[in-house]
C-alpha cells in the first residue's frame, strides 16, 4: 500500500506527532529537501530510517531540534552554536558537535559527534513541539538518488516503504543544508557546501573557514558523505559542462538533453533544451535543481548534459551538487 500523504493540519500534526513517540517514521517537509524523521534518542526507531531508504549504516543522520534547550539535550554547544544559532537559525545550516551519550550510536555512526540543525519550515517546527523529541531526518529518498524537494518525490521513492508522509508544498530553497564542523571554533571546517556559504559564516565567527580535502575525508569515510564522490544521482548518464552552446547541441543526438543555467537565446523551437532559471537567479536554480533532473531521469532521455553555474553564492552548493550527480559509479 502507497504511504499516506498528510496536509499540515492540526489534527494531523498531533496525529504524526503520535507516530513520532511511539517510534514510527514520518516523511517531513523542510526547507531544504524532505527529511525521513524519527526520534533520535530511539535507536530501534533511527534503524528504521536506515532500512526504509537502504542507507549504509556508517552514513550518519543529522538532528533536528525546535530550540537550543532541545539541542542540549543532544550536543554540548560552545560559543560558536550561539553566534550561528543567532545568525542563522531557524535555517539551512547543519553544526556537527560534540555528541552526549544520550544520542545512539545509529545516529552518528558510532561517531564522537553529532550533526544539529533547527529547521524552518513552519510545519516541521509545530512536529517537533508537538512530540518534544529531537528528530533524525536524513533526505526522504533511496540512498545516493536525487533528493527529494516535494512530497510526490516522496512517495514516488520511498512510497512502498513508509507509511506517512506531511506535504509541505515544494522546498524553499531545494539543496541540502550547509555542514560545518565547529567543534574547535577557532578552526570550523566546511563538510558540505549549501545556501549559507562559508564566506558568510567566517563573517559571523570572525575566523577563516576550512574546506574538507579530499585527504581528510578519505580517512574518514563516514565523516560526511554529503562528501561522497558520487551522490544525488539521476539513474540515466549526467555529464557537466562549464557551458552549453547552440553549436554543442546541434552536434549530439535529438535524444539528449540540454540542462541550461538560464533560457538561452537560441532555446526556441527546440525540445531538449531546459532551463533552472529563466533570468538566471541562483536562489531558483537551486530550488529547480533535483525536481528537473528527476523530471528529466523519468523522461526517456538518453543522456543528461548540465551546465555548470556561476560559482558564487548558492552557486558554489549547485555545482557541488552536479558534479557528485555526474560523478562515475563505484
Ligand atoms: P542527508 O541528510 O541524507 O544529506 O545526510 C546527512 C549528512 O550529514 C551525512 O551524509 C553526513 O554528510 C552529515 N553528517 C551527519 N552527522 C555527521 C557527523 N557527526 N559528522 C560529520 N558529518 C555528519
Ligand atoms: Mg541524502
Amino acid at each position: 500500500m502507497p504511504a499516506q500523504i498528510y496536509h499540515g493540519t492540526p489534527q494531523n500534526l498531533r496525529r504524526l506527532a503520535q507516530v513520532l513517540r511511539r517510534g514510527g517514521l514520518v516523511a517531513v517537509p523542510t526547507e531544504t529537501v524532505y527529511g525521513l524523521a524519527a526520534n533520535a534518542l530511539d535507536a530501534k526507531a533511527c534503524r528504521q530510517i536506515f532500512r526504509a531508504k537502504r542507507r549504509p549504516a556508517n552514513d550518519p543522520l543529522i538532528v533536528h531540534v525546535a530550540d537550543l534547550r532541545m539541542l542540549a539535550r543532544i550536543a554540548a554547544p560552545n560559543d560558536a552554536v550561539a553566534k550561528l544559532a543567532r545568525a542563522f537559525w531557524p535555517g539551512p545550516l547543519t553544526l556537527v558537535l560534540a555528541r552526549i551519550s544520550a544520542v545512539p550510536d545509529v545516529v552518528t555512526a558510532g561517531l564522537p559527534s553529532v550533526a544539529v540543525r533547527m529547521p524552518a519550515h513552519p510545519l516541521l517546527r509545530r512536529l517537533l513541539r508537538l512530540c518534544n523529541l529531537p528528530l533524525a531526518a536524513p533526505s526522504a529518498n533511496p540512498f545516493g538518488y536525487l533528493s527529494p524537494t516535494t512530497a510526490e518525490h516522496v512517495q514516488a521513492g520511498l512510497g512502498r516503504s513508509i507509511a506517512h508522509i506531511l506535504d509541505g508544498g515544494p522546498c524553499r530553497h531545494g539543496l541540502e543544508s550547509t555542514i560545518v564542523d565547529i567543534r574547535d571554533p577557532r578552526r570550523p571546517v566546511l563538510l558540505r557546501p549549501g545556501v549559507i556559504t562559508a564566506a558568510q559564516l567566517r563573517r559571523v565567527l570572525g575566523v577563516a573557514v576550512r574546506t574538507a580535502t579530499r585527504r581528510r575525508t578519505a580517512r574518514l569515510p563516514a565523516l560526511a558523505p554529503g562528501l561522497l564522490h558520487r551522490h544525488y544521482s539521476p539513474r540515466q548518464p549526467l555529464v557537466t559542462k562549464p557551458r552549453i552552446t547552440a553549436a554543442m547541441v546541434e552536434r549530439a543526438h535529438s535524444d539528449e538533453a540540454w540542462i541550461c543555467f538560464r533560457k538561452p537565446a537560441w532555446a526556441d523551437g527546440r525540445k531538449n533544451i531546459f532551463w533552472l532559471s529563466a533570468r538566471g537567479d541562483l536562489r531558483e536554480a537551486g530550488r529547480q535543481l533535483f525536481a528537473l533532473l528527476r523530471r528529466l531521469d523519468h523522461g526517456g532521455w538518453r543522456r543528461l548534459h548540465a551546465e555548470l553555474v556561476p560559482a558564487n553564492g548558492a552557486g558554489l552548493a549547485i555545482n557541488d551538487r552536479l558534479r557528485r550527480a555526474a560523478a562515475p559509479r563505484g
